[in-house]
C-alpha cells in the first residue's frame, strides 16, 4: 500500500478503531492505497469527550488569539499546496490542476475565518438611561462536520476554520471514499499550534454518522452529500434537538438563449460539465437551449472532444459510479435521446482498470427521462429544448434541486429575468460554475440545502455560535423609567 493504514485522531493522538477496515482505492487505476477503519458510536464517544475537555480553555481565549492559529494554518495551506493537491488528485482523482484549485479555496475559506474578529464584534446600546444592553457570540461546544468524496480539501476546510475560530470543537468524519486529506488537515492544525482535542477524525460510514446525529455532547452537525443522506442526518440529528445544516445533491440548469456568446459559451458550458468528471455540485447537469443555438451546440461538442481521459479529465470515484453514469447515458438513448458525444467505453493507456468515462453530451432529453431529473454526477450533459425563456424557467424551475442555475445570454434584460425567476441558491450570468467566493456565502434552495442559512461566509458564524446577552447597570441613580 502507498499509505500506511489510517486510525482516527483523537485527543490530538491516533487512535486505532476496534471494527473492520475498509479498502481505499485509487480512482486513476483501481489499485488499492490505504485501509481506513470503519468506527463506531464508542470512537464518536471518545473523539466528543476529547472535545469537551479542550473546549473549555480554547473558548475562553479572545478570538484574536483564536485565529493566530489559522493564520499559520494559511501559510502551511499555501506552502505545501502542491503536495495537499497530489494527495487530493491521488485518492479522488481529479486533475492536479483541479486538485490545485480546491486547496487555493481553502486558503481562501481560512482566509475568511482570519477576518472574523472583523465581523463578530455584537452589539452595544444603551437602552434606558444608565442601562447597556451587549450581545456577544460564544460557541457551542462540540460541534461536528460530515463530508462527501468530491472535495476531500475544500468541503473540510468550508466548515473546519470558521467553526473552530469561533471557539468550538471538532469532529470531522470525512467520506471513507477519501479519507486521506482529513489526516494532513489534522496535521497542519497540530503544527498551526491548535491545542489537542480540539479537532478529531472518526473514520468510517453509516454507523458513525448516526452516532454523531445521535451522541448528546454534540451540539451542531453539518452535513455535505447526497440528497438522501442530507434529509436523513437532517431529520435525526434535529430530532435529537441539534442545529443541523445538512447540504445535498443538485441538478444545475443552464439557459442557453440563442444571442449567447459562442465560444464563451460553448467553453463554459464544457468546462462546467466536465470539470472534476462532473463530479461537482455546481455542475452543469442540464442545459436548456431556447430557440436556435446550433452554432453553440457545435462549439460545445468541439470543447467536448478536446476533454480527454486522463490527459485533461479524471477519473469518476468508483467502479460503482463509472457503471451508474454509464447506465443513465445508456437509458436516455433508448428512451430516444441522441448522443452527440459519447464518453462510454474509454480506456486510459496505462490505466485500463481506473475508472474514466468521456465528456458526453445528450440532445433531445425530454423533461419526463431519468437523466432531466436525477443528479447524474458524472461529465454528462443533458440537453433539453424549449421555445421560450419562459418554457427554459418552468424546466428549471421543475427540478426538485437547487444548488446553482446559470444563464448564458448578452441581453441584461433576459439574464436579469431569468436570475430572478430561476429557483437556486447560486446564480450564474455567463458563468458556468457560479461558486460564490467568500466572503459570499455558499449554499442552495430547495432539496439541495435543509436548515437555515448557508455553511460558508458570514452566514456560519450564526449557525456556529450562540447570542448572549447581557444588561447591565451601574448607576441606580440615573433611574428614568420602568428598567432603569
Ligand atoms: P454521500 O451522501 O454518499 O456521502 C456523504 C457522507 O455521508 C459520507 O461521509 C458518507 O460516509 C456518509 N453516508 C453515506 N451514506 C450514508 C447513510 N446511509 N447514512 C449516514 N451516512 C451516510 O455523498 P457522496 O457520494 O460522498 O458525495 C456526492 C454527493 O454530495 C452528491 O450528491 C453531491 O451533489 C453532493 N455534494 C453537495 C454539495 C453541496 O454543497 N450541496 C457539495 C459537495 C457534494
Amino acid at each position: 500500500m502507498k499509505y500506511p493504514a489510517l486510525t482516527n485522531v483523537i485527543g490530538g493522538q491516533p487512535a486505532p478503531a476496534n471494527g473492520a477496515l475498509l479498502d481505499v482505492f485509487s480512482p486513476r487505476n483501481g489499485e488499492k492505497i490505504s485501509t481506513v477503519p470503519l468506527s463506531s458510536a464508542g470512537e464518536v464517544a471518545a473523539a466528543v469527550a476529547a472535545g469537551q475537555q479542550a473546549f473549555p480553555a480554547w473558548a475562553e481565549l479572545p478570538i484574536k488569539e483564536r485565529v493566530q492559529v489559522f493564520f499559520r494554518y494559511r501559510t502551511l495551506l499555501e506552502k505545501q499546496a502542491d503536495d495537499l493537491a497530489d494527495l487530493v488528485s491521488e485518492e479522488n482523482g481529479k486533475t492536479h490542476d483541479e486538485a490545485m484549485a480546491e486547496v487555493l479555496k481553502s486558503i481562501e475559506l481560512t482566509e475568511f475565518a482570519c477576518s472574523l474578529p472583523q465581523l463578530v464584534s455584537g452589539k452595544v446600546q444603551e437602552v434606558s438611561r444608565g442601562v447597556e444592553c451587549r450581545s456577544e457570540y460564544r460557541p457551542l461546544g462540540v460541534v461536528a462536520s460530515i463530508t462527501p468524496f468530491n472535495f476531500p480539501n475544500m468541503v473540510p476546510n468550508w466548515t473546519i476554520p470558521n467553526a473552530l475560530a469561533l471557539g468550538n470543537a471538532m469532529l470531522l468524519k470525512p467520506s471513507e471514499q477519501v479519507p486521506l486529506s482529513a489526516m494532513r488537515i489534522a496535521d497542519l492544525l497540530a503544527e498551526a499550534g491548535l491545542p489537542d482535542g480540539l479537532f478529531n477524525v472518526v473514520h468510517g460510514g453509516q454507523e458513525v454518522v448516526e452516532a454523531i446525529c445521535d451522541d448528546p455532547g454534540i451540539q451542531a452537525v453539518t452535513f455535505v452529500g447526497s440528497t438522501k443522506v442530507a434529509k436523513l442526518v437532517y431529520v435525526r440529528a434535529t430530532s435529537n434537538l441539534k442545529r443541523a445544516l445538512c447540504l445535498g445533491g443538485a441538478k444545475n440548469h443552464l439557459i442557453v438563449l440563442p444571442d449567447a456568446h459562442v465560444e464563451m459559451t460553448a467553453s463554459n458550458v464544457a468546462a462546467s460539465m466536465s470539470g472534476c468528471a462532473g463530479q461537482r455540485c455546481m455542475a452543469a447537469s442540464a442545459m436548456v437551449a431556447v430557440g436556435n443555438i446550433d452554432a453553440i451546440m457545435e462549439a460545445l461538442c468541439e470543447e467536448a472532444r478536446k476533454i480527454i481521459p486522463g490527459k485533461n479529465l479524471g477519473p469518476v470515484i468508483s467502479r460503482a459510479a463509472k457503471e451508474r453514469i454509464e447506465g443513465y447515458i445508456t437509458a436516455a438513448e433508448a428512451e430516444g435521446a441522441k448522443i452527440l458525444v459519447d464518453g462510454r467505453n474509454v480506456t486510459v493507456e496505462g490505466h485500463e482498470d481506473g475508472y474514466y468515462i468521456g465528456p458526453t453530451i445528450i440532445d433531445f432529453v425530454t423533461p419526463d427521462m431519468k437523466i432531466a431529473t436525477e443528479e447524474v454526477f458524472g461529465p454528462v450533459l443533458a440537453v433539453l429544448r424549449a421555445d421560450t425563456v419562459d418554457q427554459a424557467l418552468e424546466i428549471e424551475n421543475g427540478s426538485n434541486y437547487g444548488n446553482a442555475s446559470s444563464v448564458f445570454t448578452q441581453s441584461g434584460g433576459l439574464a436579469r429575468y431569468v436570475a430572478e425567476h430561476a429557483s437556486a441558491g447560486m446564480i450564474g450570468i455567463n458563468i458556468g460554475v457560479p461558486v460564490p467566493r467568500e466572503p459570499f456565502s455558499f449554499g442552495g434552495w430547495n432539496e439541495s440545502r435543509f436548515g437555515v442559512g448557508d455553511i460558508t461566509g458570514e452566514s456560519s458564524i450564526e449557525f456556529w455560535t450562540k447570542l448572549k446577552k447581557t444588561t447591565i447597570k451601574w448607576n441606580p441613580e440615573a433611574r428614568t423609567n420602568w428598567m432603569s
